[in-house]
């Protein structure tokens, strides 16, 4: 990977890197400030559920992107870090924090729905 790619992916990532710290600092107690007498128990409970789940995803989210900064820096980004194989640019401009190639991902994707928990345990590399 050239430099000038490196670092377009470095401002895509810093800038969802931003993104992202500025939904989590902002979405902090959302659930809680929502005044429940405006919805019945139900829906204010579907309510808190969504914006938990979307936290935790966002900050998952968070996790990977500054985890593909990191691997800008040390000059892995763009490899795959299971099979090592370079990732295909059309994946990295999809999904520029990616740690994974197409084939490894599918692979973790399938033992997670066949009931398998940690991806990262899945995908450590030996
Ligand atoms: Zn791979």
């Amino acid at each position: 990977m050239t430099k000038s790619e490196l670092n377009k992916y470095k401002s895509v990532l810093q800038t969802k890197q931003a993104e992202l710290v500025h939904v989590l600092r902002n979405r902090d107690g959302i659930a809680i400030e929502k005044c429940p007498d405006s919805l019945d128990e139900v829906q204010y409970a579907t309510e808190r559920e969504l914006a938990i789940r979307s936290l935790d995803r966002d900050s998952v989210l968070l996790r990977n992107v500054r985890a593909a900064l990191d691997r800008i820096e040390e000059g892995s980004f763009g490899v795959c870090l299971h099979c090592e194989e370079d990732i295909s640019p059309k994946r990295l401009a999809a999904v520029p924090f990616t740690a994974y190639c197409i084939v490894c991902q599918e692979l973790a994707d399938r033992c997670l729905h066949e009931g398998a928990e940690d991806l990262d345990e899945l995908l450590t590399p030996v």
